[in-house]
């Protein structure tokens, strides 16, 4: 039986934070992942960029069924204090837009900077590890992996949520969650592009590539103002994936499709120099010419000149432009969702440690806990933000 101070399961971004930071505290610390590579959503996140954090990341930005639980730890290892890390390791970065920030070249970069940091804190790295039984002693925790047993008197659960199960997503966090009696809140993908029913669907197929910004509604009121992608199978682009955090099946969103400008003074001001202009190349100034087209086959845009639109014809095609509401048919699910929402319930935790309440030595961190970011960096500054308030505790 080998022993340490602490064993750590999943080496995604929470895990190799956590690892890194107690390690360099001087503990002796073991990381577990099944899978062959470390960090393999970093790799994979931002297009190959990883966008690591965002300027604006703040408790607003995260759902929880209790939204204060996120707070001390953001508070305590903030975005300022990732980019001095990222700024240490001299890794060039930009903000891209709405304060999210990228990495100039690639993200393995900060996969290479998690590992130098787990490498000075002399962390022992065990890739393909799978574990079979966890069982609590009184010294602390034993695990049962292919290869031995470990043991450890604290054990961190940074496994992450059941978002893209081909990098590695499994509901082993969960299941070690309720093995030693804590809630979990059920999960639902999220930032994840919408399926669409499918008269609607063909119809809008043609659209696919097409982007443009909007404003989406949600029922409950949550609004962004992000670029909308028409997909082959529904539709995505930022815009969406922040709603479908916020959005439950059955429900309509509602989307403006041209936020910038309103469409009934461009179609007044363009009548009094250009009467015969058709409806159809007036809107083209404003909003993509193939989505005006399709608009125009589904008889929301009348095929007609300006002069020969009435004033009830445009105050409906007005409202449906500005409103359009959608059922979605649902999501692609956890395949190609970025985050998980629900998890291990806050309510078992401490936010100041993220240990087990009822479970002395039993930390939860990173994506299986019930806190879920917006898109544009705050997941990785969950990541970072409850791994370090963790590795405080160890
Ligand atoms: P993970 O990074 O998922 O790590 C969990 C680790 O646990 C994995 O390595 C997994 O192999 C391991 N594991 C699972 N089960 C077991 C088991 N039974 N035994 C041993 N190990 C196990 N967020 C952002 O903020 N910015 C982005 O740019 C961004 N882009 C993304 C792009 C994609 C394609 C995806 C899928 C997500 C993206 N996210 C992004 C979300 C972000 O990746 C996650 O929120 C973050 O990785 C969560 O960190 P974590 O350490 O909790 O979990």
């Amino acid at each position: 039986m080998q022993k340490f101070d602490v064993i750590i399961i999943g080496a995604g971004a929470a895990g190799l934070f956590c690892a890194a930071q107690a390690g360099q505290k001087g503990l002796r610390v073991l990381l577990l992942d099944n899978g062959k590579k470390a960090g393999r959503k970093i790799l994979m996140s931002g297009g190959g960029r990883c966008n690591f954090t965002n300027l604006h990341a703040q408790p607003g930005a995260y759902l929880s069924a209790n939204p204060h639980f996120c707070k001390s730890a953001l508070a305590r290892y903030t975005q300022w204090d990732f980019i001095d890390l990222v700024n240490r390791y001299q890794i060039p970065w930009h903000e891209k837009t709405l304060g999210q920030l990228f990495c100039d070249d690639s993200a393995q970069q900060i996969v290479d900077l998690l590992l130098s940091e787990c490498a000075t804190g002399q962390v022992t790295l065990r890739l393909r590890s799978e574990i079979s039984a966890v069982a609590k002693t009184a010294g602390g925790f034993e695990l049962t992996l292919n290869g031995g047993q470990v043991c450890a008197p604290q054990l961190v659960v940074a496994c992450g949520g059941l978002s893209m199960p081909g990098l590695g997503a499994s509901p082993f966090g969960y299941r070690l969650a309720e093995q030693f009696g804590l809630n979990v809140l059920p999960t639902r993908a999220a930032l994840v592009p919408f399926t669409l029913h499918k008269p609607l669907l063909e119809q809008l197929q043609t659209l696919s590539g097409v982007s443009l910004p909007s404003r989406l509604t949600a029922e409950d009121g949550t609004v962004f103002n992000e670029a909308l992608l028409f997909t082959h199978r529904g539709l995505s682009g930022p815009a969406i994936l922040q709603l479908s955090s916020y959005w439950q099946p059955g429900e309509h969103i509602s989307i403006d499709l041209c936020p910038q400008l309103s469409l009934d003074e461009l179609i007044d001001s363009e009548r009094l120099t250009q009467r015969n202009l058709s409806l159809k190349n007036c809107l083209a100034k404003a909003l993509p010419r193939r989505l005006v087209e399709v608009l125009q086959q589904l008889e929301i845009v009348p095929d007609v000149s300006l002069k020969q639109l009435n004033s009830k014809q445009q105050a409906a095609l007005t409202e449906t432009l500005h409103q359009w509401r959608i059922q979605p048919n649902g999501t692609e699910g956890y395949r190609t969702a970025e985050v998980t929402l629900g998890g291990v319930d806050t309510r078992g935790l401490s936010s100041k440690t993220m240990e087990a309440i009822s479970v002395p030595g039993l930390y939860f961190i990173g994506e299986v806990v019930d806190v879920t970011g917006w898109l544009g960096g705050y997941n990785f500054q969950w990541a970072w933000s409850s791994a370090w308030a963790c590795a405080q505790a160890l």
